[in-house]
């Protein structure tokens, strides 16, 4: 609309009050004419084109809202209790106006005023007394202008939830990579799964090898991360037939955590570049904030499949270190020393469950 055009709209109002309240003068309806001529005139200054500052406009509200209290003590108008309250709740909306509303709370306040109008109308209809008529309405009036007039809100943010990232792999053996991976998520997460891979479903066709069995795997786990807080080494996988699926591991995960929970899932360099070949792992993406760490022999550069999707992804810090549980089967078969690839714990395992001297790595 034109600023001439929005221009019409107070003068008309303005116009009409004044002419209602000469009318209702010439009747000798006073009271009426007061009416006519408060709302004519208040509508009209509250739809002209004019910006006001927050100060002005909050002033202007103010003493239009006054205006309205004051209204009750104009000579021949109603004393009735109800109607001056219903003058005062009225002009209460303008003088003062809340400031900024939640969603929430302009919700329950709308709700209100349809409560309000629901009363009023019974009361108009005789229902309710009718001298309540004009206090609901008043009512359903103060409550809606509130809501119109005040700037929405935004909901207060609910706290972040806890982190909580989860360590798939076989570990088999757990080694000093994975307990650096460990020591360095625990920098920037609150709880830490170690997830022993059931079946892991990327070596499943790695025919020229079993893996360990479930628990000497856990075990060897649960020495590696000895001493660490705030982890766990969960099960689960091992009481699932079939392939180790992580979409489906986050799904058990995610079940026994409170809403908010934000969930990482960690990867070394090399699961990074295989994780578009894992089974949903776009599902997997919409869930988890990726935290991945280097590891020698692979990069760190975006997956292709990666690059048209916005994948939330942290750098794990972590010194760069060249073990792997392939070498340390390998020189386990070969008898050659582990060193401190496994921590002592998890040799003495080994050495006690005779893993690995008859493996084929
Ligand atoms: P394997 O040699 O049998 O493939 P692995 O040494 O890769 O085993 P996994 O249990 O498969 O160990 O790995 C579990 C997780 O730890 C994976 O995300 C893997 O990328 C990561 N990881 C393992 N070793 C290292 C390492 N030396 N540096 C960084 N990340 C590692």
């Amino acid at each position: 609309m034109s600023e001439k055009r929005d221009l019409w709209v107070p003068a008309v109002l303005g116009l009409a009050g004044i002419g209602l309240f000469v009318l209702n003068l010439a009747e000798g309806s006073v009271w009426a004419g007061v009416v006519a001529l408060v709302l004519g005139l208040g509508g009209a200054i509250a739809c002209l084109p004019i910006r006001l500052k927050r100060g002005q406009r909050r002033l202007v509200g103010f003493g239009l809202g006054i205006a309205l209290m004051l209204v009750p003590t104009v000579p021949g108008a109603s004393a009735h209790a109800a109607t001056t309250a219903a003058w005062v709740i009225l002009g209460l909306a303008f003088a003062f106006p809340l400031s900024g509303l939640t969603q929430s709370v302009r919700a329950v306040l709308l709700g209100g005023a349809g409560l309000f109008a629901i009363l009023g109308l019974l009361a108009a209809v005789g229902i309710l007394p009718k001298t309540l008529v004009w206090l609901f309405l008043a009512g359903a009036f103060h409550l809606a202008a509130q809501v119109f007039n005040a700037r929405p809100r935004a909901e207060p943010e609910p706290p972040p939830g806890p982190r909580v990232c989860l360590m798939g792999g076989s570990f088999d053996p757990f080694h000093h990579g994975h307990r650096l991976l460990a020591e360095a998520a625990l920098r920037v997460v609150d709880r830490l799964l170690v997830v022993p891979a059931g079946q892991a479903p990327h070596k499943r066709e790695d025919a020229a090898r079993e893996p360990t069995p479930f628990h000497h795997r856990v075990a060897m786990a649960r020495l590696g991360v000895e001493r660490l807080p705030r982890t766990e080494v969960l099960e689960l996988e091992g009481r699932r037939s079939g392939p180790s699926y992580t979409v489906d591991t986050l799904d058990v995960i995610r079940r026994s955590y409170p809403q908010g929970t934000r969930f990482l899932l960690l990867v070394g360099a090399d699961m990074y570049q295989d994780l578009p070949n894992w089974k949903d792992w776009e599902r997997i993406l919409d869930s988890v904030t990726l935290l991945v760490a280097a590891r020698p022999g692979w990069d760190l550069d975006v997956p292709p499949e990666f690059e048209s999707r916005n994948v939330p992804m942290e750098r794990l810090e972590t010194p760069l270190v060249d073990v792997s549980s392939t070498g340390i089967r390998a020189d386990v078969h070969a008898g050659k020393a582990l060193g401190d690839r496994v921590s002592p714990a998890v040799q003495a395992y080994l050495r006690d469950h005779e893993l690995y001297l008859e493996d084929t790595p």
